[in-house]
């Protein structure tokens, strides 16, 4: 298992040793955007605040002029069996997106029971109602919402009800805005120990075809990054000891930009992260692959509870 941290987090640092040490930090923020391609999480035209303000503060993987090779740890190219990854830390048999809660304990799980933390320090904050489903197992005891569900903590009320009266066109999901909504206010009454922030709109509006919807999403993911880095900048909880995680569960097509089941086209993706003991080096090149499946350990390990 050594090696893979290697692969991911070593290339960036230095050689990788037999004892790797993660980083170590007291929180984490783990955002996830659906079906946002590399092509245009490149572009700093259209992420042009994260490339101007906060790129260099970390890593970036996943840019292929640098041959930084990021995939997805699935068959499928799709969402749901990509959050099982990601959340689980292991391969699934799901293979579309209507498959039940998994069954594993999750990331989300694992971080609430060992370090024994109370409900509201660790929540899933989902705009479509399949990431519960890939985050959570059946009842679980982790605080969450997704899709078209409440955020039950008091003081979310008017978001819950501002949300309900402008639903999405699409199924199972709430807007984008008011996840983000959810999650703000939450951070900053709660201080979660871990958060995940996964937005939606954007894989909706590439199915759609809608492609100025698709850039407009991802400009507004990119401000909301940005007021959520100057939110925590001002929270001295946060400051200095928080991991920031961003990535996406698949590309999409090239040509057929708006589709990405099964596509190879797809299966590239990419990742940022910065926080405490992270290199600040942006985008880099490194010479082994990196996947989902090294998400979970990585975080774990930053919080100090991976086990070998
Ligand atoms: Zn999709």
């Amino acid at each position: 298992m050594k090696t893979l941290f290697c692969i991911l987090f070593l290339l960036l640092l230095s050689s990788c040793r037999e004892s790797y040490k993660f980083p170590k930090g007291e929180n984490v923020i783990f955002i996830t955007l659906d079906g946002v391609r590399y092509q245009e999480f490149f572009n700093q035209k259209v992420f042009s605040k994260f490339w101007t303000h906060h790129a260099e503060s970390g890593v970036v993987l996943g840019d292929p002029s640098k041959k930084s090779k990021v995939r997805v740890a699935n068959m499928m190219s799709l969402s749901l069996p990509a959050y099982i990854t990601i959340h689980t830390g292991k391969r699934t048999l799901c293979k579309t997106n209507d498959c039940g809660h998994i069954k594993r304990e999750s990331l989300s799980e694992k971080v609430r029971r060992k370090l024994v933390l109370p409900f509201e320090k660790v929540a899933v904050l989902g705009s479509w109602n399949g990431i519960c489903r890939g985050a959570l197992r059946e009842n679980s005891l982790v605080l969450n919402s997704c899709g078209d569900t409440d955020f039950i903590l008091p003081g979310h009320e008017d978001i819950n009800l501002e949300s309900r009266k402008n639903p999405p066109v699409w199924d199972n999901a709430r807007l984008d805005k008011y996840t983000w909504q959810h999650g703000f206010r939450y951070i900053k009454n709660h201080r979660p120990k871990l958060i995940t922030l996964s937005m939606n709109d954007s894989d909706e509006y590439g199915h759609d075809r809608q492609w100025d919807n698709y850039i407009k999403s991802l400009k507004a993911y990119d401000q909301k990054i940005h007021e959520l880095f100057l939110l925590l900048d001002s929270m001295p909880e946060y400051k200095k000891d928080t991991m920031v995680f961003i990535t996406t569960d698949h590309g999409r097509g090239k040509k057929r930009w708006w589709g990405h089941t099964l596509m190879r086209q797809a299966r590239p993706i990419w990742m940022f992260l910065t926080g405490p003991g992270i290199p600040k080096k942006g985008s880099i090149s490194h010479k082994k692959k990196v996947t989902h499946l090294q998400i979970k350990p990585f975080i774990e390990g930053f919080l100090g509870i991976y086990e070998d």
